[in-house]
């Protein structure tokens, strides 16, 4: 089981090696087919250089150069593929200041983060495994390789990604690896926002993030970050997985602050998915009648309101009032949907240049409310969408 897609990378691994290099796969996917879960990609690890692979395939991208990656395209498929390194002094506690490419798979292994990550597999499936991570993986251990101190002095973000590991496998951090998670914790400040939110969106939606949460907030990680550290985070919970923006819409709503979004540096697309979730949770208390659903499903979308929905229990966690589930709920929110006269403005079969056209007013704030209130009156069929019934309701309703 699991085996596909390391069999169908491993002509990647043959050629490598009919070229005198040595070529592994390595990390999460290794890790991940030795626990039997799902494994996603496969990263491989090799004693060639960066140029040697470039000379070795057809179809390379150069996307981490400077780091030892190269993507090799292969049947369609990108692999990443770097090569043995092993890192130089650390500045500011966060990525190297140079790498230096070795020939020697053990010392590749040792710069990685846990134990359970530091397990390399050949293209028969042999395991080289020098730091008993296969023991760490048994035992359902995270254990940083080397002294944990050290390593979490180097890379704080191994801190949060220890985290996220044992959020997604729902294993026991080790002694001593959470003692030094509590002494290096405020280098986490070092970090840029973009890596800890990489981790934070796994670690979230993890089977195991009522521990990793706790975890989170009792090592006073939040008070190093970006957003969160104007946030009193103490008082939110998270016991069950969940999206990352499900989750900070929570904690926006919670706050009742205007905490600025930007400072997450996510995408815009993820911003106003967060503003609508957190909208959602703000408005939807004071939904009490079916029309005001319909229109509540009309303006947020079926999609939002179902993902608010199937997290009730978080939200009544962290104090957030939710609808009452006699008039909010799934089945009355499908069939609305389903009879929705109109699905957004456009679909309107009236606009603001033929309202202009029947009156001598100026366009103004008033026409934006006008045709809102056209929009309330035919989804609530007061009027139906047709032109001429549209342009009668301007006559009888607006002062022209
Ligand atoms: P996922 O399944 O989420 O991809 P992963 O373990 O593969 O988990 P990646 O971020 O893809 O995580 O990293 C690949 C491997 O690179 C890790 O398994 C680990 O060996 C190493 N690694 C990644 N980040 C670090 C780090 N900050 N310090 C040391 N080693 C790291
Ligand atoms: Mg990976």
């Amino acid at each position: 089981m699991g085996t596909e897609l390391f069999n169908q990378a491993k002509p990647i691994l043959e050629k490598i090696e009919q070229h005198g290099f040595e070529a592994y796969f390595v990390g999460g996917s290794v890790r991940d087919y030795l626990m039997n879960r799902h494994i996603h990609d496969i990263d491989i690890t090799t004693s060639a250089t960066p140029d040697e692979i470039e000379s070795i395939f057809e179809k390379t991208i150069p996307i981490g150069r400077e780091h030892g990656t190269i993507n090799v395209v292969y049947q369609g498929t990108n692999y990443e593929v770097t090569t043995f390194r092993a890192e130089a002094e650390y500045v500011d506690h966060r990525r190297p200041s140079e790498v230096y490419f070795v020939r020697d798979l053990k010392e590749d292994l040792q710069r990685r983060d846990f134990t359970i990550n530091a397990i390399a597999m050949d293209k028969n499936f042999n395991i080289y495994d020098y730091f008993e991570g296969d023991v760490a993986l048994n035992q359902h251990i995270i254990k940083t390789v080397g002294d944990a101190k050290e390593r979490f002095k180097e890379d704080a973000l191994r801190i949060l990604r220890g985290l996220r590991f044992q959020s997604q496998l729902n294993f026991t951090i080790e002694g001593d690896t959470f003692e030094a998670m509590k002494h290096q914790i405020a280098n986490v400040e070092h970090l840029s926002i973009e890596r800890i939110v990489v981790e934070l969106k796994k670690l979230i939606k993890g089977q195991n993030v009522s521990q990793s949460y706790l975890n989170l907030i009792d090592l006073n990680f939040f008070n190093y970050v970006p957003f969160f550290r104007s946030l009193d985070m103490k008082q939110t919970k998270v016991n069950s997985p969940i999206s990352f923006e499900l989750w900070i819409a929570i904690l926006l709503t919670v706050e009742q602050t205007n905490t600025s979004l930007s400072d997450l540096k996510i995408s815009n697309n993820e911003k106003t998915k967060i503003n609508q979730y957190h909208k959602i949770m703000i408005e939807m208390p004071q939904v009490s009648s079916k029309e005001q659903l319909k229109l509540f499903v009309y303006d947020y979308g079926i999609n939002n309101i179902i993902d608010i929905i199937a997290i009730n229990s978080i939200l009544e966690d962290n104090n957030i009032k939710i609808a009452s589930p006699l008039i909010f709920n799934l089945q009355s929110i499908k069939e609305i949907d389903q009879h929705l006269p109109i699905r957004s403005r456009r679909e309107l079969n009236i606009n603001g240049g033929d309202i202009l056209r029947i009156t001598s007013k100026k366009s103004g704030p008033w026409l934006k409310e006008v045709l809102r209130q056209i929009e309330i009156d035919v989804l609530t069929n007061k009027v139906p969408n047709l032109k001429d019934e549209l342009l009668k309701w301007v006559k009888e309703n607006v002062k022209i």
